[in-house]
């Protein structure tokens, strides 16, 4: 007999298979709650022999069952959808499951954080955690359809790099062949030398940071939904970013109801505030020139309720050496550079590049940096470099920032930090 999903049973002979999600044990009788990846159904074992082939079997075993699915006596939604039960006629076990380290059960979040992603692939048994990586799917999945349905066209940078993109030092080094090498720290240079020709651009990459603070909302090893286009500015990727959350958000209100009610997360599409960089800084009285702290991110996004907050127009001194400085004046203090905010947090950084070699070249330096170790991407802004402007959104600070969650960590499924590489 085929299978059939928990969800899908109608009334009749079913085959099913799954993890044994609980056992009740009454005198004569026993119940299985049965869990495959679309729900719970209770399974009833009346029949003497198979009641014993079932008595040491532990939660989490995986078996099969024939049996038939039939109108249930008692009305318990949490288990029996359409209300059917299915009465065991055989069972297969197809993998005994030891003496669980952590409890799965959602009833029990006790065991804390760091012991559960000890043992991340028992995790995602949960309820809870797969409700994250199905908002998750979800997310990743109306970025790219948003894009691709607007005719961008998705790139692959390389990850691995030959120098820093950045500046700075937070690069994880790599040895490659005979050479020194790093990963990359962020798609940057490839997506603007590719959105110099073909003028559309998005990806979800990862990316490596060698940070070593370890904080609630960085981890070391990130993926990114990045955008690059050509004849954009500021404004009009900062419109493009907010039409897209937009989706990503309608998205999820589709196809999560139920994850998001697992989450306890009510959530809304949210509409748009701009706001500049100084006007912004002033609102939470924070200091002009530098950058929010969390606690200012949190405050501004406390005064926008559901809404992406998007501060534009910082000041170049705080941006990196290639977003385009208002003015195109080279000691311009004021750049076409932006950030945004949701669930108060920073979840993207984005503007317009310089796409003027010159330009260019004297940012670099006056960044402090040596423009000679950025000799082949100047150089690639010789030969017909349209203006353009990107972003990029991380999909676990974006993940973190719909679901609610107090960790980033929660939000990847083998996070990478400080202390952390396995599993
Ligand atoms: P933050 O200020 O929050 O540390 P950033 O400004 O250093 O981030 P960007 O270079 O702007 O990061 O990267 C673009 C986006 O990628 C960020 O807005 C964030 O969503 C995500 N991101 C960057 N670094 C990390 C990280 N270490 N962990 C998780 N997400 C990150
Ligand atoms: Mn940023």
């Amino acid at each position: 007999m085929e299978r059939t999903y928990i969800k899908e049973i109608k009334k009749g002979q079913v085959f099913i298979e799954g993890w044994v999600h609980e056992i009740r044990d009454l005198a004569k009788i026993k119940f299985v709650l049965l869990r495959d990846m679309t729900g719970i159904i209770q399974c009833i074992i009346k029949d003497e022999k198979l009641m014993k082939k079932f008595s040491d079997l532990s939660i989490e075993s995986v078996i099969s069952i024939t049996g038939e699915a039939k109108q249930a006596n008692v009305k318990s939604p949490e288990v029996s959808l359409n209300n059917i039960e299915i009465e065991v006629k055989d069972f297969e076990i197809i993998s005994k499951a030891e003496k669980l380290p952590i409890n799965i059960h959602d009833k029990d979040i006790e065991t804390g954080f760091a012991k559960r992603l000890d043992y991340r692939f028992l995790d995602f048994h949960t309820k809870r955690t797969q409700a994250i990586f199905k908002i998750q799917t979800e997310i990743a999945n109306a970025f790219r359809e948003f894009f691709y349905n607007k005719g961008y066209m998705e790139i692959q940078p390389p990850c691995i790099i030959s120098a820093a993109s950045e500046g700075g030092t937070e690069l994880f080094p790599v040895q490659y062949f005979e050479k020194k090498a790093y990963l990359a720290q962020s798609p940057q240079l490839y997506k603007q030398m590719l959105a110099c020709s073909i003028e559309k651009t998005f990806t979800i990459t990862p990316i490596w940071r060698a940070e070593k603070h370890n904080t609630t909302r960085h981890i070391n090893e990130i993926r990114q939904m990045d955008i690059e286009v050509a004849f954009m500015n500021q404004e009009q990727v900062m419109k493009e970013q907010e039409l897209a959350v937009q989706h990503i958000i309608k998205r999820v209100l589709e196809k999560c109801p139920e994850e998001l009610k697992t989450l306890n997360v009510k959530l809304k599409v949210p509409k748009a505030i701009y706001l500049s960089y100084e006007e912004s800084i002033k609102k939470v009285k924070g200091k002009v020139g530098e950058d929010f702290t969390p606690e200012q991110e949190k405050i501004l996004c406390d005064q926008y309720h559901d809404s992406i907050v998007f501060t534009h127009s910082w000041p170049s001194s705080i941006k990196p050496f290639y977003i385009m400085p208002k003015d195109e004046d080279p000691n311009s203090k004021e750049s076409c550079g932006f950030d945004s905010l949701y669930g108060g947090i920073e979840i993207s950084s984005g503007g317009q590049r310089i796409h003027l070699p010159e330009l260019l070249a004297k940012r670099i330096k006056a960044k402090g940096l040596n423009p000679k170790n950025f000799k082949d991407y100047i150089d690639s802004f010789r030969y017909g470099a349209p203006y353009h402007s990107g972003w990029s959104i991380g999909l676990e600070r974006l993940t973190q920032a719909i679901c609610n969650l107090n960790n980033i960590k929660e939000a990847t499924m083998f996070p990478r930090d400080r202390d952390r590489l396995t599993p």
